[in-house]
């Protein structure tokens, strides 16, 4: 409706203009040189207009004319970043489908098409990581980590290479690198704290475990590794604080206590320590300036007094009394143990030996010593360091299993183990960094 009132009203004023141009009044004479030219002003009018319109054709036709090299390149550049943005989105499809070729051809048309942009060169690198072509992956990250305004996309790319190549001190550098380009990132920190687990750099592994990480585990391998003694004692002292039940923590901290000659504290806190959890290392610990058999039975009933009840302070005392001679003393002890459930093979085995003593030269105790061993074959095994990630066991306590290399996840244990918070999780690969 719009429409038809404009042209209505547009054909009113050029019926109104040459109805005002017909009816102009008088003529134009003009003399050139010899010539005279004379007519009808509306006739003259209407010559000017149409001058004026050929004269504006012909100067827009001129300048289309200049410009049509540049208007045509404008074209082309269009046409190509039409392409070049439907490649992108294929080599996306082909990546999200896991088609290696599709991808690598979309990714290298759309880098063709397009150029070298940050979004081109990540897709070439991701499109030949899923290709298995790690130098075609490699080349795209350096290009991307050269270039200002996406260094930390192809520092990121680099550093996950160089970690699924297990080339830690590459791993490592390039962490540094990133830090540096992007400061802060959550990501990075949490790859430069596996990395530094990894490494064994237990100090700066500590420093960048997040609140979830087993932190006494850490501290404890920190102030094994730390030279400097004070700085040692420190770093134990917060493993035993964060962790008490841990057994090598308050054997490091107390360790470090009895080498500076306070050998009070360091057997306060090993006695704390059994008071949570009781493990045959720190009764080794606290027993082991004590030379005279019965002074060791002494201090491993000041070692257990806190916790008198439990199997463990049970099995301490049967073995330092057997030790002793105590023959009697060992008896009570082991049988005490025996009802509180315990059934393992130390116990048993204790148990055959107190039996030799009492009565291996009679029918009676062989028949008792045989007894116990019979139990002893089918016996629960004794604890040991169990991994609660993988359940492997292991002879010595590691902050990280050395099978699974999950962190703190060694636990002194006979009993299916069970799974603990820890900081260590290899990162499933993701499609994009
Ligand atoms: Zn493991």
């Amino acid at each position: 409706m719009r429409r038809v009132l404009l042209v209505l009203v547009i054909g009113g004023i050029v019926l109104a203009l040459a109805w005002a141009l017909a009816g102009l009044p008088g003529r134009v004479t003009a003399d050139v040189g010899d010539f005279t030219f004379e007519a009808a002003t509306p006739v003259v009018a209407l010559g000017l207009l149409l001058l004026f319109v050929l004269l504006y054709a012909l100067f827009r036709g001129l300048g289309a004319a200049v410009r049509l090299p540049e208007t045509l390149r404008a074209r082309a550049a269009t046409r190509r970043r039409r392409s070049g943005d439907i490649a992108i989105t294929r080599t996306l499809l082909a990546l999200a489908a896991g088609e290696k070729g599709d991808a690598r051809r979309e990714a290298s048309r759309s880098r063709r098409l397009l150029g070298d942009t940050p979004q081109t060169l990540l897709l070439a690198a991701e499109a030949g990581r899923l290709a298995g072509r790690d130098d075609e992956a490699e080349t795209a990250f350096r290009t991307l980590a050269a270039r200002k305004d996406a260094a930390f996309l192809g520092l990121r790319g680099l550093l996950r290479q160089a970690i699924e190549h297990e080339n830690w001190p590459e791993a490592a550098a390039l962490a540094r690198q990133a830090e540096a380009v992007q400061p802060g990132a959550a990501w990075l920190r949490h790859e430069r704290a596996r990395l530094a687990v990894r490494a064994g750099d237990w100090s700066d592994a500590l420093a960048l475990a997040d609140a979830d990480a087993p932190k006494a585990a850490l501290a404890t391998a920190a102030a094994d590794a730390e030279p400097d003694p004070a700085r040692a004692l420190r770093l134990a002292k917060q493993a035993w604080q964060d962790d008490p039940s841990l057994a090598p923590a308050a054997l490091a901290y107390a360790s470090r206590l009895r080498a500076s000659g306070k050998e009070n504290r360091a057997l306060a806190a090993i006695r704390h320590a059994w008071a949570v959890a009781p493990q045959a290392d720190l009764a080794e610990f606290a027993l082991a300036p004590v030379t005279d058999k019965l002074a060791r039975m002494t201090a491993a009933q000041r070692l257990t007094e806190a916790n008198p009840d439990h199997a463990e302070s049970r099995m301490l005392l049967a073995r330092t009394a057997m030790d002793a001679g105590l023959t009697g003393e060992a008896r009570r002890y082991a049988e005490a143990a025996r009802t509180t459930g315990l059934n393992q093979r130390r116990l048993w085995l204790l148990l055959a030996e107190i039996e030799e003593a009492e009565g291996g030269d009679t029918e009676a105790g062989r028949l008792a010593q045989r007894d116990a061993l019979r139990h002893a074959a089918t016996a629960d095994p004794d604890p040991q360091w169990r991994c609660t990630a993988c359940h492997t066991t292991h002879i010595d306590w590691h902050p990280t299993c050395p099978d699974c290399f999950t962190v703190g996840s060694l636990s002194w244990t006979t009993g299916p183990a069970v799974v603990a918070p820890t900081i260590q999780a290899l990162p499933t690969a993701t499609l994009l960094p």
